[in-house]
């Protein structure tokens, strides 16, 4: 029987009944099979010893008798208090709350305690401890290494360990391995039953490691095994219907006619890495009869990726095609749609601008050209996938900031069109380990240099008690005709009074800091109007000073702005520091990056910043915010919907994940139908996350 027919009810399990059900699918449990995938988040080894006296060493394990019960308190805050003894000393319980205690501890009997102590009021004490009657030939809780579970409300470790114990006895027995014989013998690996029981209640910690590197295995395998029969059928699928005819000029990559004259009308050529990501994407676009592209475009912040897109967008409306292009915030759309009308509007293409906001009568009759082809380029946010929205012939998505979107919004824009093609790009780079397992099926370009003529950004440390330094110094770039950003990481004060906030700091800096230059405010909060009138002003040179949130932080792009100034630089994010600084260094001035930090700075704290000092290209960055955070925070990673693994983790797990791939391409390589009819609990979740190219609706 294999994991996944262990769909029996959670009932089906002795001791959980309906009223304990809801609690169980809190956590996402809905299955024996899924209470026996819900791995522990850590172990407890309490098969060693710890005796009373060597509390300082780590949790104590220990025998005690009971001594002696008193009260401590009054009134609702009396609480028990209970006298213990083992061999080597004397604690005291502090039973808060848990007056039924009194009885169950009797004097005089023999109990198993475990639990963290402290030296306080001259005697060793906890208020958190597990305490049970010591009952002759049991074993209990205790003398093995336990599991420790993340639980939900109604749950506690007592009753996972139980259901699980119990699960595995009813089950376990009929388990069949999930990979394939050969792969369990070349590792050394455990069968699936015995990993699944060493997992829950290890006899060791060898046999739990064992567990851990096989289940680990097993997940890797099973997302490698997912990616790969994606990437076929993805090769597989059929021809693109709405574009037609086949192209005939030039080899593959060559650039268009129409791409042609929009670099001609630029005052500067491409960068290699432009060039290469376009012929990459004129590749993939030149076959009617090859799948349509599916291509994530990397590079760093400032690397050019706008205008690489735009040539994309020549290419797909060439026969009567129209492309959508999808920002995440509508500052961002509406710079799209900006440039894009001064860039393409001269070479006779029609260009919209849609968002939430757009008001209902111009609204309507711009969705009505929209489904009537009279519009070739659409730009805008989320609303380009809105119900109401129809398109004549898509035949190209771009998402830019890709990471900011969710599969499912991916999905919906695809599926308004019949097989588009799609450009993802992204300037949170994703470290290639990851885009391997996010990405795995899609293709990718990468531009690794900078527009020429780039200096890298002089990047700074300083405390708060001397940022009058910091405004010194920008100041004398204010008074030299550049412009300056400051970033703070509240809109408003008053939940921590000491943290400063970007309302009260535009008017600060407006007054008494740099009175003789103009300054605004520009946040989430404030209406779209405000906000394009604010950005209008500051690229025109008007404001010199913009005083915002982290709103800034994608995609806008002011060459002129040379200062950028990140105050409480601790409270932000790698990749958002990464994104903010890339706001400055877009011109070929000198560009300087301040990151301000509060005088009490935590060791993680201090991590980041270093990092941010010693590190310009976004790779790098990225790699480093994985080792410091993991893969789950990672800006794009927890909204890809792909990596919902119970115990892997493809970084840590790295090596791990390299071999699976090669193993799960070799077996799918060598037979593409092979219907591995053991995909797993945790596999299906995988799976329910549409395809990148597919529409899955
Ligand atoms: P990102 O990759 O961060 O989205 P943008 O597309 O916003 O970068 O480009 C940053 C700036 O660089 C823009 O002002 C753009 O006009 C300019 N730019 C793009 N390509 C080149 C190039 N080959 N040479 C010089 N400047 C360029
Ligand atoms: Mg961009």
């Amino acid at each position: 029987m294999f994991l996944r027919s262990l769909a029996a009810p959670l009932t089906d399990i002795r001791g959980i009944g309906p009223a304990l059900a809801p609690r169980f699918a809190r956590l996402g449990i809905h299955s024996a099979a899924g209470l026996l995938c819900h791995y522990p988040r850590d172990w407890e080894d309490r098969s060693r010893r710890v005796p009373i006296s060597d509390f300082h060493r780590g949790r104590v394990c220990t025998e005690v008798t009971v001594i002696a019960h008193d009260w401590i308190g009054f009134g609702r805050m009396r609480a028990l208090k209970v006298h213990v003894e083992d061999k080597s000393g004397r604690a005291a319980l502090l039973c808060f709350n848990r007056p039924w205690m009194e009885k169950q501890l009797v004097s005089g009997r023999r109990y198993r305690l475990w639990g963290r102590f402290f030296y306080k009021y001259r005697e060793i004490q906890s208020s958190s401890f597990e305490i049970e009657p010591v009952i002759p030939g049991e074993i209990a809780g205790f003398g093995r290494i336990l599991p420790v579970y993340p639980l939900s409300a109604g749950l506690t470790q007592a009753m996972l360990r139980r259901f699980v114990s119990r699960a595995l006895e009813q089950y376990a027995q009929n388990l069949e391995d999930e990979l394939p014989a050969e792969i369990i013998e070349r590792d050394g690996l455990l069968p699936k039953a015995a990993a699944l029981k060493a997992v829950h209640f290890p006899a060791s910690t060898p046999e739990l490691e064992l567990a851990k590197k096989t289940l680990i295995y097993e997940e890797l395998f099973y997302l490698e095994i997912m990616v790969c029969r994606r990437a076929i059928a993805r090769k597989k699928s059929a021809a693109l219907p709405s574009v037609s005819p086949a192209r005939s000029s030039g080899p593959d990559g060559a650039f268009s006619p129409p791409q042609k004259r929009l670099l001609e009308r630029l005052p500067f050529s491409l960068t290699q890495g432009q060039k290469a990501a376009v012929a990459d994407i004129n590749r993939d676009m030149a076959h009617t009869d090859a799948p349509p592209m599916a291509r994530l475009l990397q590079g760093d912040v400032g690397s050019g990726k706008t205008l690489v897109s735009f040539l994309a967008v020549l290419r797909a409306v060439e026969d009567r095609g129209q492309a959508a292009i999808m920002a995440p915030t509508e500052l961002l759309a509406r710079q799209h749609a900006e440039n894009a009308a001064r860039l393409l509007e001269p070479l006779g293409l029609s260009i919209a601008f849609l968002t939430g906001n757009i008001k209902a009568a111009g609204r309507k009759e711009l969705l009505r050209s929209l489904s009537l082809g009279e519009i070739d380029i659409v730009v805008g946010t989320h609303a380009l996938f809105s119900k109401d929205v129809h398109y004549k012939n898509l035949t190209l998505v771009v998402i830019d900031e890709q990471h900011r979107f969710g599969v499912t919004q991916r999905s919906l824009i695809m599926a308004k069109g019949s097989r588009p093609h799609l450009l993802m790009m992204s300037a949170t780079p994703i470290p290639r380990t990851l885009a391997l397992t996010v990405f795995g099926d899609m293709d990718v370009s990468v531009i690794r240099d900078l527009p020429p003529g780039r200096k890298p950004v002089k990047t700074h440390l300083a405390k708060e008690s001397s940022e009058g330094r910091v405004y010194d110094f920008v100041r004398r770039e204010l008074a030299a005709g550049r412009q300056a950003y400051f970033v703070y990481p509240l809109i408003e004060g008053g939940v921590e009074a000491d943290l400063k906030d970007a309302v009260s700091m535009a008017e600060r800096l407006a007054r008494e800091v740099f009175p003789s230059f103009s300054a605004a405010l520009i946040h989430s909060k404030l209406d779209e109007e405000k906000k394009r009138l604010t950005m209008d002003r500051f690229r025109s040179g008007e404001i010199k000073i913009l005083v915002a949130t982290s709103v800034v932080e994608v995609g806008v792009d002011v060459p002129n702005a040379g200062c950028m100034v990140i105050e409480h630089a601790e409270r932000f994010g790698l990749s958002a520091l990464h994104q903010l600084r890339g706001r400055v260094g877009r011109g070929g001035d000198q560009s300087y990056c301040f990151l301000v930090y509060s005088d009490e700075l935590t060791g993680d704290g201090k991590a980041r910043l270093k990092v941010m000092l010693e590190n310009q290209d976004g790779f790098v960055i990225a790699e480093e915010d994985l080792k410091l955070r993991g893969p789950g925070q990672i800006a794009g990673i927890e909204q890809s919907g792909y990596l919902d693994l119970g115990i892997a983790n493809p970084v840590r797990d790295a090596g791990e994940l390299a071999r699976a791939r090669t193993d799960a391409f070799a077996i799918l390589e060598a037979d593409p139908d092979l219907l591995l009819p053991q995909v797993r609990v945790i596999a299906r979740v995988l799976e329910e996350a549409p395809p990148f190219g597919e529409v899955a609706l």
